[in-house]
């Protein structure tokens, strides 16, 4: 049974009305895809409940009234003054948002909506100022002290003695995190605070917006008043003594709620380089990966392995090799297999990787590792098409939806040559024979293989074999023969493999440029 599936038939057991799937996210950086791991676990048991035919929503809270925290290292400086203020507050770094959390916000709701996720969106800027949490901030400064009682049981962590469950709004610096309570003894609805800034006075917790619940009741308070039935959490939060465990101690003793279920999902790392975070800086964005996957096969890389599965992602060979594993699935999948050795639950991983319906008739997948020589010979669509058919890739007459997949593939692939191709597979094409030095055993090989290639059939296979023979007959060591058709082609002394690269080639260019070769 696929993990989507098991977690949604848990549910099941629960007797709601309705679930309700919560994720969320805290916009004060680039939201990365470690975040995406977490919106997309979601969403397959999403619809994993809905195949159950149970009711359910998906919502998504952006928690906007966060604090900026500091100035992260992709912060201008004069980003300090903003710091302490509700991300919904400060202006966006680029201007052409409405405020700080939306700029790093849009980039990811694009993303999901490109990857056919349609949470129900939440800004806790307006919960707050609408007054949503009014009542969960009375209940928790009600019983504040039961709640420093489990909090420091659990996190072992001692909270100050002023401490209340409440981050008051400064009236005057409108800073969340310079303020603290003046007298110990409350009296709601008004409690006496100074903040570092000097202002001294009273917050009506009556009022929307006065404050901010600290995560470790806002988080439990959140599942009561949405009614959460899951949640998934990343596993620093689901640690012993973290924000999940007192977050169910909570819900249960503060607001009477039965605590969501949970699954606890891994990082991702960026290969070579550590856990994706974006305060360090390591961190690929779902727009820069939707620049060179498609969609299905980023969610492809989510759906096919349980989400506490370590993910170490290489946007290098990595990439080819997930579009491979991909193309594999998928045509598994059309040949009506139920399964095949090393995968596991293959129609629903394939069916959960769909951003939207299942494709009717199984796309023309030509690997991204042939795309990548092709395209490099190509400048446009069309050449990579008459490359294809030439060499026997796609048959000619394809039709339009069929054509449009392709050519959207050619363009990811063009993209990740642009910017994720290591150097020593990217290659230009020579339009003229470049100035040469051939020793006489490379003339002779070539010489050979002009004679071969006249009448052969033109593939890659064919090709290859060509070579060998010729090869053989000039008796040369092949890494020099390899490296005299690169050098008359591409001007270097290594390249793409020989077979795919001179296939994917005309026959009359082949011809004339090792006759020309041969002759200088
Ligand atoms: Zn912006
Ligand atoms: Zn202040």
């Amino acid at each position: 049974m696929h993990w989507a599936e098991a977690e949604a038939r848990k549910l099941t057991k629960r007797k709601e009305k309705e679930h309700i799937i919560a994720t969320a996210i805290t916009p004060s950086g680039p939201i990365h895809l470690g975040n995406m791991r977490e919106m997309l676990t979601a969403e397959a048991i999403y619809r994993s409940l809905k195949k159950l035919s149970e009711s359910c929503e998906l919502i998504f809270i952006a928690d906007n009234w966060d604090p900026l925290r500091r100035v992260y290292p992709y912060l201008d400086t004069s980003y300090e003054k903003w710091v302490g203020m509700p991300l919904s507050e400060i202006p966006c770094p680029c201007g052409k948002h409405s405020n700080y959390g939306e700029h790093w916000l849009q980039p990811f709701l694009d993303s999901i909506d490109r990857l056919g996720v349609q949470p129900i969106i939440y800004r806790a800027q307006n919960l707050y100022l609408e007054g949503f949490y009014t009542e969960a901030i009375k209940t928790s400064l009600e019983k504040k002290d039961q709640i420093r009682t489990t909090i420091e049981a659990i996190s072992q962590r001692k909270l100050p003695a002023n401490w209340i469950p409440l981050n008051i709004r400064c009236e005057q610096c409108k800073r969340l995190t310079l303020t603290s309570i003046v007298d110990e003894d409350i009296k709601y609805p008004l409690i006496s605070y100074k903040c570092k800034c000097g202002f001294e006075g009273k917050a009506d917790l009556r009022k929307p917006g006065v404050g901010k619940l600290p995560w470790r009741i806002e988080w439990p308070a959140r599942w009561k008043l949405f009614g959460v039935t899951f949640e998934a959490c990343g596993k620093d939060l689901a640690a012993a003594g973290g924000a999940w465990q007192t977050g169910e101690a909570i819900a249960q003793e503060v607001f009477n709620y039965s605590p969501p279920n949970n699954l606890t999902y891994e990082f991702i790392y960026l290969k070579g380089r550590g856990p994706m975070h974006s305060s360090t800086g390591i961190a690929i964005l779902p727009s820069e990966l939707l620049n060179i996957l498609s969609p299905v096969e980023l969610r492809f890389l989510f759906m096919k392995q349980h989400p506490n599965k370590h993910l170490e992602f290489d946007p290098l060979f990595g990439v080819l090799d997930l579009v491979d594993e991909w193309d594999r699935w998928e045509g598994s999948f059309f040949s009506g297999k139920k399964s095949r050795s090393g995968m596991k639950d293959l129609s629903e991983i394939y069916e959960l990787s769909q951003p939207h319906e299942l494709p009717e008739s199984k796309p023309i997948n030509v690997s991204y590792r042939h795309l990548v020589i092709v395209t490099q010979l190509a400048d446009d669509f069309s050449s990579v098409r008459s490359i294809l058919e030439r060499s026997g890739f796609i048959p000619k007459g394809v039709d339009d939806a069929q054509l449009a997949l392709l050519k959207r593939r050619a363009q990811l692939v063009r993209n990740w040559v642009k910017h994720f191709a290591p150097s020593n597979i990217k290659f230009e094409l020579k339009k003229e024979i470049p100035n040469l030095d051939l020793s006489e055993d490379e003339k002779k090989f070539l010489s050979k293989l002009f004679e071969r290639i006249g009448y052969a059939d033109w593939s890659a296979e064919v090709l290859h074999s060509c070579i060998y023979e010729a090869i053989k007959e000039a008796n040369i060591q092949p890494q020099i023969a390899f490296r005299s058709i690169y050098k008359i082609f591409l001007d270097t002394e290594r390249g793409p493999r020989v077979g795919y690269f001179l296939a994917s080639l005309s026959k009359d260019f082949v011809k004339e440029r090792i006759r020309k070769a041969t002759k200088v």
